[in-house]
């Protein structure tokens, strides 16, 4: 059977095996047609069948999270916990908590978790978890509370040689905290099994900012490659959570000037340039609703949600020289990356996991002046620190700040040079998406290959 066919074959079992779950679908499309070149000049893979095995999920747990509200009612969330893969190493992936989520979400992230970690060049499998539960409007004793009863059940599954969870939507470092502070309990010992902790009890200098920090620097090396850099370019940011604050930050000190960014209700476009310090403020200390931006900076302009155009994201509709989504996935859809094109943007870089929707993805691909740097490589400072921060955890070290920025800027550049040397071996040059998919699939599928049917 020819590679494209078998690839049609799997791509319809997964649709059999899973229906609904829209997104792990386009996540596993996107890597498969990515990945034919290798599977036509390397015929082991096919042999091992390792494309069959390599979508199925090691382990997915589903569970019921009941906690109780400040009025005394039981309330019921679901907690998930997917083990994607293991071959290069214990599953490594962050937690979500957001109304949002569901398996098929859980199931995308983890997949892609997989392929990132990979190509990180560190042993760390792939993995996701969280919950359908929104830290947004409840009290801190809510939060609390639910973290505890999630983690009566989470902690039987992990473990520092096993999975270590992390952060993502929805989950910093105050809930980490508290997951950590429950865990610890339940298990009666002090071990680095979860990252993202805070600097007192285990945490890395660095890690907060690592993604964002990621993101710049693997910008500035797709740059590089074309004898270009990201001084003075009008940069969009989309999001102002964690991965967002940090890269608007990143790119003030590469000389960029970031003009947008965004929350789940609107948008602010500040001429001037975002103030990081200020989204820190609202987001980090307040937690609170990004129109406070233009309290703070009356010469900014906010947009709610409501005014965007149909079906836009209002943040691509700036003109810009670049754009960083740094929200959520499929938060850049066709008609968004057709105007983004036409107000000129030609670098689109993916702070946010699965970014683009596929039409718009298509779009991209189809415009090869447009350079594209793919979230599994882009976004990969956040899980690379996290690795940093279980070695410091290992040898009972604390690393100063300067030595994890060096650390997370060398392997971004380690990244970069990995999925571009790739896109070169398969005979297109600068295609990050396939250089960096075929690379990351490639160590993990071997593994896979040498540890038989594990
Ligand atoms: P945060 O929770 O800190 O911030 C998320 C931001 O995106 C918030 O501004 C939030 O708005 C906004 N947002 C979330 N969902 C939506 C939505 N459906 N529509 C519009 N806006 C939305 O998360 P992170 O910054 O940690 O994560 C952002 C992205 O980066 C995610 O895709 C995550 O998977 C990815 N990522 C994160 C890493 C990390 O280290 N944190 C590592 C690698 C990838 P609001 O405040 O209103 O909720």
């Amino acid at each position: 059977m020819s590679i494209i066919k078998c690839i049609d074959r799997v791509l319809q079992e997964v649709q059999d095996a899973s229906p609904g779950q829209d997104e792990f679908y386009q996540a596993v499309e996107e890597v498969l047609h990515s990945i034919i070149p290798l599977l036509e000049a390397e015929p082991k893979y096919n042999e091992f069948n390792i494309i069959e095995r390599i979508i199925v999920p090691e382990r997915s747990l589903v569970f019921r999270v009941v906690w109780m509200d400040d009025s005394g009612n039981y309330r019921t969330n679901i907690g998930y916990r997917t083990q994607f893969n293991s071959a290069i190493g214990p599953y490594k992936g962050g937690l979500r908590f957001h109304s949002s989520v569901n398996l098929s979400i859980i199931k995308f992230l983890g997949f892609e978790q997989t392929f990132k970690n990979s190509l990180t060049g560190l042993n760390i499998g792939g993995a996701k978890g969280g919950s359908n539960f929104d830290p947004k409007g409840k009290s801190e004793g809510e939060i609390i509370r639910f973290c505890q009863s999630f983690m009566n059940e989470l902690y039987k599954y992990i473990g520092h040689t096993k999975d270590i969870p992390a952060g993502d939507i929805g989950v910093g470092g105050r809930e980490l905290g508290y997951l950590f502070g429950h865990y610890k309990k339940l298990v009666g010992s002090f071990e680095g099994a979860l990252t993202g902790k805070g600097i007192n009890w285990g945490g890395s200098l660095g890690r907060k900012e690592a993604t964002g920090f990621g993101l710049a620097y693997f910008a500035q090396e797709m740059l590089n490659k074309q004898d270009d850099s990201l001084k003075d370019k009008i940069c969009t940011v989309s999001g102002s959570g964690n991965v967002a604050i940090y890269t608007v930050q990143k790119l003030y000190s590469m000389k960029a000037l970031p003009v947008t960014c965004s929350d789940s209700r609107g948008m602010i476009y500040h001429k001037s340039g975002i103030d990081p310090d200020t989204l820190k403020l609202i987001k980090e200390v307040k937690r609170g609703d990004l129109s406070e931006y233009k309290l703070i900076h009356p010469d900014s302009k906010y947009i709610p949600k409501r005014h965007y155009k149909q079906g836009r994201n209002g943040v691509w509709s700036v003109p810009c020289d670049a754009a960083f989504p740094c929200a959520t996935q499929n938060e850049l859809n066709f008609a968004d990356v057709q105007t983004l094109y036409e107000n000129g943007c030609r670098l689109i870089v993916e702070g946010s996991n699965m970014s683009t929707t596929k039409r718009a993805a298509d779009f991209i691909m189809a415009h090869r002046d447009i350079l594209y740097g793919p979230a599994k490589a882009a976004n990969a400072g956040g899980v690379a620190t996290s690795q940093l921060e279980m070695s410091q955890n290992a040898s009972m070290q604390n690393w100063s700040f300067g030595k994890v920025d060096t650390k997370l800027h060398a392997i971004m550049q380690s990244i970069f040079k990995n999925a571009y040397e790739t896109s070169v071996e398969f005979g297109d040059e600068g295609n990050l998406m396939m250089g960096a998919n075929i690379a990351g699939f490639r160590k993990v599928a071997d593994a896979m290959i040498d540890q038989g049917p594990a």
